[in-house]
């Protein structure tokens, strides 16, 4: 929404904002569900099930298409290409990629319009911001193929999940980070309907235990058939079902954008009654990866992207070697990114998936850089392998650990009425055992826990640069 639209929102009253948020959907259709939309989706549709030898072929053909588009039309790419004294022609495929140098998110910052093909106006460029994780924000520019396949993607994602997405789509709770609800509004409705998309959009700013009852009670009146939002804000829905002893029966929840921890889904698939359907994208648009029916890893959208796994000199590891997830858009020719470093570090399974479909498995994103705990002697922890210490307890109500040098682990509690010193102890006993002893853990007690910048929650902080 620009600025005068979100002006008019704040001021409009409840009917008011959901006809404007139901009008605003209707104008984003056009971008997101028309032009080759239909086409793209009808391919990924047929092109899941293509062997791993078609796959390679298509993603070498449009690699190649697009190194010659940049090349001849980016003036950032003529240079680098120049300098490297690398011709389009070099790259044949994807085996040839690691001759292209790395493309950093402080080189698309610097070189913004030079990163912006000549053959498309700076006004007919569509841009997106990201502000990642890092809290510096990014804006890339994208064109309407772009767009459009991410969208098919997604509904590709929906149709594993048995759901489907947008106009005459299922009924769909939302549950993510926009800001729909006034802060200041302290009675229900804390959601707001888009109509077009059969939506209901929940805020995730509202969510305490005084408020929750009436969440589950319009939820209840919607019927939706499947949550799709934040992990930690769905897992607070989950929880809540879970101290009342009560089941929401969905066909699906859908989860993104942040670490999905094994503790959260648990009590999700428990509550909701159904298996969660994970997806990880990013705003730049050069990957996007989604569980199958089957739950054994992220497929790649191998249409979309080619994707790749850096160690810190940038060279490509071993398939089951975790690196920095490195991502080449396919289909942006406005502003083609090609091995762009994100940061987010993962593997490439070498066991395919038992659903059959040829494309590539990639373990669960677990590990933000900046999620991972640094320590003194340089061993890197990953936040998964710090919620063993929590699994039995759930006496707690929330948690987030924060580490604030490469001795000091701060963890905050917000403990439940059961919750005694003697957990405190279990606790720091057992995060002692996987830090080590000279490693101070510190409880503190908290009533709220803060979100990030981007409003979204991060479990695991830490301000000690990451070693690698
Ligand atoms: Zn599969």
């Amino acid at each position: 929404m620009n600025r005068y639209l979100a002006t008019l929102y704040s001021l409009a009253p409840i009917w008011g904002q959901n006809l404007i948020l139901t009008g605003y959907s209707t104008l984003l259709d056009r971008e997101r569900y028309a032009g080759r939309f239909g086409e793209f989706r009808d391919l990924l549709a047929k092109s899941e099930w293509f062997s791993r030898s078609e796959l390679d072929a298509y993603q070498d053909e449009r690699l190649r298409a697009t190194v010659k588009h940049a090349y001849e039309t980016v003036p950032f790419y003529r240079r680098r290409f120049d300098e490297c004294k690398l011709k389009p022609s070099d790259i044949r495929g994807q085996g040839d990629l690691p001759k292209v140098p790395l493309l950093t998110r402080d080189d698309v910052r610097a070189h913004f319009d030079d990163l912006r093909s000549r053959s498309v106006s700076r006004g007919s460029m569509r841009t997106g911001h990201t502000s990642g994780t890092t809290g510096t924000p990014l804006t890339v520019g994208y064109d309407a193929d772009n767009v459009w396949m991410a969208y098919a993607a997604l509904d590709r994602h929906y149709r594993w999940a048995g759901c489907r997405l947008a106009q005459d789509g299922d009924r769909i709770g939302v549950a993510r980070g926009n800001v729909i609800v006034p802060l200041e509004q302290k009675g229900p409705p804390f959601w707001r309907m888009n109509r077009r998309h059969n939506q209901m959009l929940l805020s995730s700013f509202h969510l305490s235990k005084q408020n929750l009852p009436a969440y589950f009670d319009a939820l209840a009146r919607f019927q939706p058939a499947l949550l799709d939002g934040y992990p930690s804000t769905l897992y607070v829905l989950a929880k809540f079902l879970q101290s009342r002893g009560e089941t929401f029966p969905l066909r699906a929840v859908i989860t993104s954008s942040e670490t999905l921890y094994d503790f959260q889904r648990q009590v999700i698939e428990e509550r909701f009654a159904c298996r969660v359907f994970d997806y990880y994208a990013l705003a730049e648009r050069v990957v996007f990866s989604s569980e199958c029916e089957r739950h054994e890893g992220h497929h790649l959208a191998m249409e979309y992207g080619v994707s790749e796994i850096v160690d810190k000199h940038g060279h490509p590891v071993p398939l089951g070697t975790v690196g920095k997830l490195v991502g080449t858009s396919l289909h942006n020719m406005a502003m083609p990114l090609i091995r762009y470093v994100t940061n987010d570090m993962t593997s490439l399974r070498e066991k395919p998936c038992s659903c059959g479909r040829g494309l590539n498995i990639m373990d669960d994103v677990t590990t933000k850089a900046e999620d991972v705990l640094t320590l003194k002697d340089g061993r890197l922890i990953s936040p998964s392998v710090l919620t063993h210490p929590f699994k039995p307890l759930d006496c707690i109500e929330g948690s987030q650990i924060v580490q604030t040098d490469c001795q000091t682990v701060i963890v905050k509690l917000i403990p439940g009425p059961t919750y005694t010193p003697e957990h405190t102890h279990h606790l720091i006993t057992e995060l002692k055992a996987r830090l080590g002893q000279d490693v101070r853990v510190e409880v503190q007690m908290v009533d709220r826990l803060e979100p990030a910048a981007n409003g979204k929650f991060k479990w695991v902080t830490s301000h000690v640069p990451l070693g690698i």
